[in-house]
């Protein structure tokens, strides 16, 4: 897909906020550009922005782990990050490079075009929320809308955890399970 082509080399030539200056590689989607499902993660880890591949590190494989139990296969899917260029230490997102770096994520979805929309964790969700002008809860009830699909538009958004968030409480394993088995229930439905 020629757009696709042509986006990722912008992407990967980008200056346009502070984080090209912190990171290694700004990291382009990857995966299935005819695909129905596109995750969006916040931005690359450390072992993703010096090797230049999505969810290669630790939380790559937590999210492996999760495609298998599902029976995705990563082939079938696409990923891209709301951020492309690494975030220094791991802080988050400030708004204005969620508003520059955000154009190429329209791009994106505009050229996939997925039917379904997974953006994974709160920044992630947020600003997929404000794109399609669904109403954002507060932080306290924020983890009431994961697992929920929610239809916009021609789309459904399915908002789910950063597979990251089982590195640090692993209690949350079995939900995530269930969710990622909703995520297939609603791509094999829109096959
Ligand atoms: S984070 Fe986005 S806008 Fe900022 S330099 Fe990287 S690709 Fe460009």
């Amino acid at each position: 897909m020629i757009g696709i082509i042509n986006l990722n080399k912008e992407i990967k030539k980008c200056h346009k906020c502070r984080l090209s200056e912190t990171g290694i590689n700004a990291l382009c989607g990857e995966g299935n550009q005819n695909a129905n499902l596109m995750l969006i993660a916040q931005a690359p880890g450390e072992k993703e922005d010096r090797e230049g591949r999505m969810f290669i590190g630790p939380s790559g494989k937590v999210l492996d782990k999760l495609l298998i139990k599902a029976d995705i296969n990563r082939k079938e899917i696409y990923m891209t990050n709301l951020i492309k260029c690494m975030l220094p230490k791991n802080r988050k997102p400030k708004q204005d490079e969620i508003k520059v770096c955000s154009d190429y994520l329209n791009e994106e979805i505009k050229l996939v075009n997925p039917k379904i929309l997974v953006p994974l964790g709160y920044y992630a969700i947020k600003y997929i929320f404000e794109k399609y002008a669904v109403s954002f809860p507060s932080k306290q009830e924020f983890h009431t809308i994961c697992g929920n699909p929610i239809v916009v538009e021609n789309k459904i958004i399915f908002p789910l955890q950063h597979p990251a968030s089982i590195l640090y409480d692993n209690s949350r394993e079995d939900e995530m399970i269930k969710n990622y088995r909703k995520m297939k229930i609603l791509l094999m439905n829109c096959k």
